[in-house]
């Protein structure tokens, strides 16, 4: 299964305390400051490209690491898993594609001859 980016739902429990205000530190590089953001985050759903934006998040300054609130990640879980949890797509986007097979091999698949 081809992988849209390394992003991947991190959740740590001083990120899910919920303790506002507070300054967190990222454990993925020692001592980035944490910030409240909304990100965008993508990934595979079968043969489906599926974009999830606005979604909050701690954001670490330092590194880019994203901390995931457990009801956050547990939404991302669940639309990931095919369930929509209650949303519907805002919108739907068409995205280029490319190939990085050898020219011969693509001439091939499209079937031209
Ligand atoms: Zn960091």
């Amino acid at each position: 299964m081809p992988k849209v980016s390394q992003e991947r739902p991190v959740t740590s429990p001083e990120a899910a305390a919920g303790t506002a205000g507070a300054d967190l530190t990222c454990t993925g590089c020692d001592g980035g400051v944490l910030e409240p953001d909304q990100v965008r985050t993508a990934f595979w759903r079968g043969d489906e490209l599926v974009v999830i934006e606005d979604v909050p998040a701690l954001v670490c300054e330092s590194c880019g690491e994203r901390y995931f609130e457990d009801e956050t990640a547990m939404k991302l879980d669940m639309l990931h898993g095919g369930k929509d949890a209650g949303h519907a797509p805002v919108r739907t986007l068409s995205v280029p594609v490319y190939s990085l097979a050898a020219p011969g091999a693509a001439a091939g698949k499209r079937g031209g001859k």
